[in-house]
């Protein structure tokens, strides 16, 4: 739980400073009463400054930045979205919002998107790809931006877990044409509810700027309230609360970083040579942000009985293996826009994701951990080794 353990006093005084300079909470306007306090465009700037690319778009949520860039797309109903089989909800959902037919793909070692299995599912319909780095390990980027760039299908990556980290030397959510982030609270920074999406070209920056505020074209000629408009759009904009939070945020973000790297290595020191047990295997080329450290052990039973052994000395999982129902697409027969993508029921459609990911166990890391924490997990992982 990385972002969440730093809130403290900067956080605090970012805020304090709004309502110090006339207590503007909307991201624009209002000039004569904010005295030039703009904290979602400074978060936007320092963010991309960050990340070293051109153009960051602040929203309200990672959902919304998904369905915001999906928006850039200009989806038809017959149009297919690509995605992994093992996401949160949300990134098919936000497919299933922009009316177009969301897709999943197997997942391979990595936990996130087989591209073997992508190039299979891509048709003539195939409109995007949208690629998520689960828990902080990078897709297998190369592959899949030559998978696509072949088929020219434009490339969505979705960063939520991943910020911060990063392939082939350049930051995750900056090597598609777009990148979406999530600052919810259980995300590496947090802003309580929030997201932020970068792009590679001017021309999607700012299609989506006007999508996510009414289609409001901001023309500098005339009032807001006489803008001119070039499309329809929604409501996804931040609050000038959730910027000033994340403007604080950034700054720590390094910090979160080497912490969760450092303690993920503390902790594997521990496991590595216990037989019967594998580490998730990550993209050669890959910087790792280690919000959680998997681990593969023989079979469901096994990772079951892990969390539970981890639970008696409080130590908790994370999503793998008890929150499966929200992140592995086998169980969204709730969704009948996905399940009608497939000729079978979803639960027998990821045969090679179920096989890989129901033995997995995600042990979130705490940048604020206690010095005994690796040999705890040590010893309770060593009792379910032991069982048969
Ligand atoms: C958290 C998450 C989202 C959604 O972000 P919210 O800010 O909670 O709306 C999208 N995709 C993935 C992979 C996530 O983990």
């Amino acid at each position: 739980m990385p972002g969440l353990e730093f809130i403290d006093k900067e956080e605090l005084n970012e805020i304090k400073d709004i309502f110090n300079n006339g207590g503007v909470l909307f991201r624009q306007g209002f000039e004569n009463l904010r005295k030039n306090t703009f904290k979602v465009l400074e978060f936007e700037k320092k963010f991309s400054q960050f990340m070293s690319t051109k153009h960051s778009l602040a929203v309200s949520s990672g959902t919304a930045a998904l369905r915001v860039a999906l928006a850039t797309l200009n989806l038809k109903k017959t149009d297919v979205v690509i995605t992994q089989s093992f996401t949160f909800v949300a990134t098919v959902e936000a497919i299933i919002e922009s009316g177009a037919k969301p897709m999943c793909t197997e997942i391979d070692e990595t936990l996130n998107m087989d591209p073997n299995d992508l190039e299979k599912k891509i048709t003539k319909n195939t409109k995007a790809v949208i690629v998520v780095h689960m828990l902080g390990v990078p897709a297998r980027l190369d592959r899949i931006k030559k998978i696509c760039n072949k088929y020219n299908i434009p490339i969505i990556e979705d960063t939520a877990w991943g910020c911060g980290g990063k392939y082939n030397n350049k930051y995750l959510g900056t090597i598609g044409n777009m990148g979406t982030f999530s600052f919810d609270f259980a995300k590496t920074l947090t802003t309580g509810e929030g997201g932020m999406i970068t792009f590679k070209n001017k021309k999607d920056f700012d299609k989506a700027k006007a999508w996510h505020d009414h289609g409001h074209d901001n023309n500098p000629k005339v009032p807001r309230w006489e803008d001119t408009r070039s499309s329809s759009g929604f409501n996804f904009r931040m609050t000038e609360l959730q910027g000033a939070v994340g403007l604080a945020q950034l700054k720590k973000l390094k910090k979160i970083i080497s912490l969760q790297r450092k303690n993920a290595k503390l902790i594997w020191n521990e496991l590595k040579d216990l037989h019967g047990l594998k580490i998730r295997v990550s993209p050669s080329n890959s910087f790792e942000t280690f919000d959680s450290l998997i681990i593969t052990l023989k079979d469901k039973k096994k990772a079951i009985s892990c969390r539970k052994e981890l639970l008696k000395v409080n130590i908790s999982t994370k999503i793998l293996p008890e929150a499966t129902t929200w992140h592995f697409a086998k169980y969204w027969n709730h969704m009948p826009e996905l399940s009608s993508s497939y000729k079978k029921s979803l639960k027998v459609s990821f045969p090679k994701s179920e096989k890989i990911l129901l033995k997995c166990v995600s042990i979130p890391i705490n940048c604020k951990m206690e010095k005994n924490v690796p040999i705890i997990i040590k010893n309770s992982i060593k009792r379910v080794l032991k069982l048969d």
